[in-house]
């Protein structure tokens, strides 16, 4: 019989953490839910409470959760509430909880990915945010903690099912000659370069295939999602970024690959659905039904182009913070963060994201972080510049 796996999901009310759960609801005999975290969705949060029956509920701040806790009383149920930054790291920490779920969104999920990683647990990362911005530090702890470190970002859990069983880090005496990102190009692929200073929030949140969070969303038609993805790779796969090649395929079928020194191409293929890379890392070792529909590949025709940096200057801004290290990863998402947000808000134009990370990569200060502050200091500075730029271009 498989043993109960008791979980916690950061970022519950959140499109990857709806998705967990619902991969859950399938299996009640498999998993139970320890902990449930959320920001703003109150309500959502109370029905997935009134679900699951966690044994802690936890928001951002006292108020948030006076608020829940009534909710909660008036629902008739008896989940703990609790808040704040040191309740979300104990949470991911706790000895009942055998597995976590990263699925908050942005630099707030780097702290109780981290608690998770010192306490040895099983991560399903989905926050990338943490090893852009912290990859060194993240998988020193993860090595130290003993954690096991599962990939939910599809692009990465595609290269995990596509690596051997047995690879421990070191991708040559695996035989593996590069690894194969895919991206969708996002929904200005084939817009005319003259327009895209035009484009609107919802435009870019439209995304051909995926159905995802706004800010992600807005990441896949800049493809700093892709940039952000790469530094992904090059953390968890130990893989150089001359080994690592972005392949435009707008289908989003084949979830990326891994080339071998024979010529042998690995790939894994699914429809786009993220209860797929959700349920292999749920299920690891074993297979579990994810909902998900088999693939029909007939009638279908998968195509392959290069990325263009002068339609994408967010993905060359990603691969050269990468070669420069340090720090400037983690600049690169604070600013691209910021300037999101303010895209988002209708204060900043589409061009003006590139250009404020640009602005904001070019006064950071390099070197390696000696502790998360510095990251978290890093990331404030980065914020402010990407601020000051955008501020200058103000849409009135
Ligand atoms: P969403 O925006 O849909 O959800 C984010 C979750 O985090 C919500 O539960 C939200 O709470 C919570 N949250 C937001 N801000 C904070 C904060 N400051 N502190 C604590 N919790 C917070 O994001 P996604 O589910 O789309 O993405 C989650 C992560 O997974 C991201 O890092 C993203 O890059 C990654 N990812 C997502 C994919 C996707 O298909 N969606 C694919 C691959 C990776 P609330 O909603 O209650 O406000
Ligand atoms: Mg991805």
């Amino acid at each position: 019989m498989t043993k109960v796996q008791n979980l916690t999901i950061l970022g519950a009310t959140g499109t990857i953490g709806v998705n967990t759960l619902d991969v859950v609801a399938r299996h009640p005999e498999r998993f139970n839910i320890v902990a449930l975290t959320a920001s703003t969705q109150l309500e959502k949060l109370v029905e997935q409470c009134r679900r699951y029956q966690p044994r802690y509920a936890v928001v951002l701040d006292e108020r948030a959760a006076a608020r829940l806790r009534g909710m909660l009383r008036d629902a008739g149920v008896s989940t703990q509430v609790l808040c704040g930054i040191e309740a979300l790291e104990q949470v991911a920490s706790m000895p009942e909880v055998d597995t976590v779920m990263a699925a908050i969104v942005g630099a707030a999920g780097l702290r109780p990915a981290m608690a998770a990683a010192h306490a040895g647990k099983r991560i399903l990362l989905a926050n990338k945010e943490t090893l852009v911005m912290a990859g060194r530090l993240f998988m020193q702890a993860v090595a130290a903690g003993g954690a096991e470190l599962l990939p939910i970002d599809s692009e990465h859990n595609a290269i995990f099912q596509s690596l051997p069983r047995e690879f421990k880090g070191d991708l040559a005496a695996c035989g593996v000659r590069r690894i194969l990102l895919t991206a969708s190009g996002g929904p200005f692929r084939t817009l005319p370069l003259d327009d895209l200073p035009h484009v609107t929030p919802d435009q870019a949140c439209t995304h051909p295939n995926w159905v995802m969070g706004k800010k992600i969303s807005v990441d896949s038609a800049t493809m700093m999602n892709k940039g952000l993805e790469v530094i992904e790779a090059h953390w968890l796969f130990n893989a150089a970024p001359e080994r690592i090649q972005v392949v435009i395929h707008p289908q989003s079928v084949i979830h990326s690959m891994v080339d071998y020194l024979d010529g042998s191409v690995i790939a894994q293929l699914g429809n786009p659905d993220m209860r797929t890379p959700i349920a292999y890392a749920l299920g690891f070792p074993e297979r579990i039904d994810s909902g998900v529909s088999a693939l029909d590949l007939f009638g279908r025709g998968l195509t392959f182009e290069a990325p263009d940096y002068s339609r994408f200057p967010c993905l060359k801004l990603a691969f050269d913070a990468l070669a420069q290290g340090g720090m400037l990863p983690a600049v690169l998402n604070a600013a691209n963060e910021a300037a999101v947000a303010a895209f988002l808000a209708g204060q900043a134009g589409y061009g003006d994201i590139a250009a404020s990370i640009e602005y904001a990569l070019a006064r950071a200060i390099s070197g390696e972080p000696g502790s998360l502050d510095d990251l978290v200091e890093a990331d404030a500075q980065a914020r402010r510049d990407a601020g000051a730029y955008l501020q200058t271009r103000a849409i009135n």
